[in-house]
């Protein structure tokens, strides 16, 4: 297939920030674009040259999505399979459906792991109270985890034992789910690869992630991260992840360390993923731009990291945290700390001075508890002065930081 070159229209199904800094990526390059959401305003639909407002299973709007777009992807990880089976029959659609298919299913999802030979915690799958009873007690404590439309910890109940378990999956709907062993982490990373319409492969090196209550919090990128050849491993487990859904588009895996050093796959994501966004400026080639390069069907070129960086996740709590931190190491905030209830915009000011400091916010009119607003990517010469840059900046923002050690 030849490929669509700058000055094609590329959509992508979803308005979020994902589909924003899609937009922004595809715009630099040259393209045009083109958005659906089902609502009046988004991050994605503002910025771009068209909108179309649909629901995800509207006949009508994915026609004019498609009527305007030479190719399409998704940012929006839940968007109906059926939607991009329903495009992919006038127009180049990247990721399949059928690989957004499994990945939108915890079962399908552990399932292709196995195929493909890679490792993940011990589960069994609940969709009975038969399939309760059976349970092994192996399994437990364990986390259970709707098999579906799940997300930054939702739809999962952590189990202590055979009543907790049995009151957990009735609190979740008795659904469809997955029952993990609770593991014993030393930490998490993920790895994000491109794969284009050859088959061609290129990653980025690991990061290391930080979670807060289920949401990721921090980034780590750099070298001494983790051990290299554990890095590795992560690599060669992830393209193998790739090549098995014969995938094209940008792909992210999700992995634990566990204490003993095992490397063990957790989840995945058929689009670039929150635990990426450092590539946009510690990188010379963003995931984002990847992204845009296997829709277009253009070469891909393996992504060099050219600074160490951190991204801190930039959280609705934020406009709504004390300030004390800031005054603390002798900077002024630059509003007034917020009443319990009154957002309040963080201090960007001093943020900005800090050199290596690059903020992306993603327009959303409203700060809410837990809601991604933006991030902050630090970067620098060397992981020291990175560290270093992180920790001001969080302590300037009210933000807990805990880096790796
Ligand atoms: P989500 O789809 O919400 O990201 P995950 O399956 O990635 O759900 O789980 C969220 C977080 O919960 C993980 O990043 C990890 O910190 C923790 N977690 C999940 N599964 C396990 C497990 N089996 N053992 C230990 N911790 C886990
Ligand atoms: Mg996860």
């Amino acid at each position: 297939m030849s490929p669509l070159l700058p000055g094609a229209t590329l959509g992508v199904l979803g308005g979020g920030q994902l589909g924003r800094m899609f937009v922004h990526a595809a715009q630099r390059m040259g393209y045009f674009t083109a958005v659906l959401d089902p609502e009046a305003d988004s991050p994605a639909g503002r910025i771009s040259h068209h909108f179309v407002q649909a629901d995800y299973l509207d006949i009508d709007g994915l026609a004019r999505l498609a009527g305007l777009s030479g190719a399409i992807t998704t940012e929006f990880e839940n968007v109906p399979a059926q939607a991009l089976d329903n495009l992919a029959v006038a127009r180049r659609v990247a990721p399949a459906a059928q690989a957004v298919a499994i990945a939108q299913d915890r079962i399908a999802e552990k399932a292709h792991f196995k195929r493909c030979g890679v490792v993940c915690a011990p589960y069994a799958v609940i969709g009975t109270e038969t399939d309760l009873a059976a349970v092994s007690a192996a399994l437990l404590p364990g986390i259970l985890k709707t098999a579906r439309l799940g997300y930054d910890g939702k739809g999962q109940r952590r189990v202590s034992d055979r009543a907790e378990l049995a009151a957990a999956w009735a609190e979740l709907g008795e659904v469809a789910c997955v029952l993990e062993k609770l593991l014993p982490l030393a930490f998490e990373c993920s790895v994000i690869v491109a794969r284009g319409q050859d088959g061609q492969v290129v990653h980025f090196p690991p990061q290391r992630n930080t979670h807060r209550d289920g949401i990721l919090a921090v980034t780590e990128a750099y070298a001494q991260n983790m051990p290299s050849a554990q890095a590795q491993r992560a690599v060669e487990a992830a393209k193998s992840i790739a090549e098995g859904l014969d995938y094209v588009g940008v792909l992210c895996v999700e992995f634990f360390v566990l204490d003993n050093g095992v490397l063990v796959v957790n989840e995945m994501a058929p689009r670039p993923h929150n635990s990426g966004h450092w590539t946009q400026d510690g990188c010379d080639v963003s995931q984002f731009e990847l992204q845009v390069r296997t829709l277009a069907g253009l070469p891909l070129t393996p992504p060099r990291q050219h600074s160490p960086t951190v991204m801190l996740n930039l959280l609705g709590d934020l406009w709504f945290a004390p300030r004390e931190a800031a005054q603390a190491i002798g900077a002024e905030p630059a509003s007034q700390p917020a009443a319990a209830d009154t957002p309040a915009e963080p201090p960007w000011e001093a943020v900005l001075a800090l050199p290596g400091a690059h903020l992306h916010l993603y327009g959303k009119a409203e700060a809410r508890r837990g809601r991604k607003m933006g991030h902050l990517n630090i970067t620098g010469a060397d992981r020291e002065v990175v560290r270093a840059t992180a920790r001001h900046a969080a302590a300037l923002l009210g933000l807990p930081l805990e880096l790796s050690s």
